[in-house]
């Protein structure tokens, strides 16, 4: 019997990196994960290794910034699989490590949109299944930067943003059988890490977050957060709502 047998999960962000690796290891432990991103080409390839493996994989492609796709998303899920049991909101983009006085509005509309209006939208349309049957568990994905702000102005405001909307809900459905936790995941060895997203544009800014981190600790791998995410998604977490877990060696 897995940690999240027959459970139905909803993982965003399974084409890569963290979300990726937790979609394996939620299927592994019995759950029947439906991954959501864009790249339908790469959910088929992460969905086609699980069935291939045993486990139970579903897609559906959309973009967790528009609001339609969220609610298509979570209406799928419910049509393919008649309920959403977990929510794992962990698609976002990576930092360009602005500082308020460098970064663009742009910019900012931009991160704010993926990393957190996502959260608000994906979550808003789970909800809705999961509270005519009481049961659920929300899962989202911010960052060392939404707790310690040592990260972009956009980064850390949206992260932050998503450590708040994870106590507001726990708060909201405390003792009605829906539970809503945060992973903050440190630097993590992902495509994102490596990208041009995150290369530091604002080096004498990054300067100053980096006197706040330190760097002699290893980096993370997707498996690390996939533990703590899997922790979050099954029943040996029932007890547990509004935690944000930070899962970085100890880096800050
Ligand atoms: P990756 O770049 O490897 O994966 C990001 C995932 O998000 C991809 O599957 C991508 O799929 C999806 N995604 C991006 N934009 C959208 C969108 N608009 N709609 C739907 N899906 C989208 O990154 P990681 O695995 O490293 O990051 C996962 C999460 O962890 C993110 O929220 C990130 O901020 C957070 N994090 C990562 C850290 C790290 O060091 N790696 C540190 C702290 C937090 P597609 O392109 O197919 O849409």
């Amino acid at each position: 019997m897995g940690l999240v047998e027959g459970k139905v999960i909803i993982v965003t962000g399974a084409s890569s990196g963290i979300g990726e690796k937790t979609a394996e290891v939620l299927a592994a432990e019995g759950a029947k994960v439906v991954l959501a991103a864009r790249r339908k080409e790469k959910l088929e390839d992460v969905a086609n290794r699980i069935i291939a493996a045993g486990g139970e994989a579903y897609t559906v492609s959309g973009d967790v910034s528009v609001r339609e796709d969220c609610d298509r998303i979570a209406e799928e899920t419910v049509k393919k699989y008649g309920r959403i049991d977990v929510l794992v909101n962990n698609a976002g983009i990576g930092d360009k490590q602005m500082s308020i006085t460098r970064c663009s509005d742009d910019w900012w509309r931009q991160i704010i949109a993926v990393n957190q209006d996502s959260v608000f939208y994906m979550s808003r349309a789970a909800l809705v299944y999961m509270e005519k049957r009481g049961e659920g568990s929300i899962v989202n994905i911010s960052s060392i930067g939404g707790v310690f702000a040592n990260a972009g102005i956009a980064y850390s405001a949206a992260k932050a943003a998503v450590v708040a909307m994870t106590k507001n809900v726990a708060i909201q459905f405390a003792g009605k059988g829906i539970r809503c936790n945060a992973v903050c995941p440190g630097p993590t060895i992902t495509p994102l890490l490596s990208s041009d997203e995150i290369a530091t544009f604002d080096q004498e800014f990054m300067k100053t977050c980096n006197e706040h981190i330190c760097r002699s600790v290893p980096k993370a791998e997707a498996v690390d957060q996939a533990n703590a995410i899997l922790y979050f998604a099954s029943d040996l977490s029932k007890a547990v709502t509004g935690q944000a877990l930070v899962v970085d060696y100890g880096c800050n």
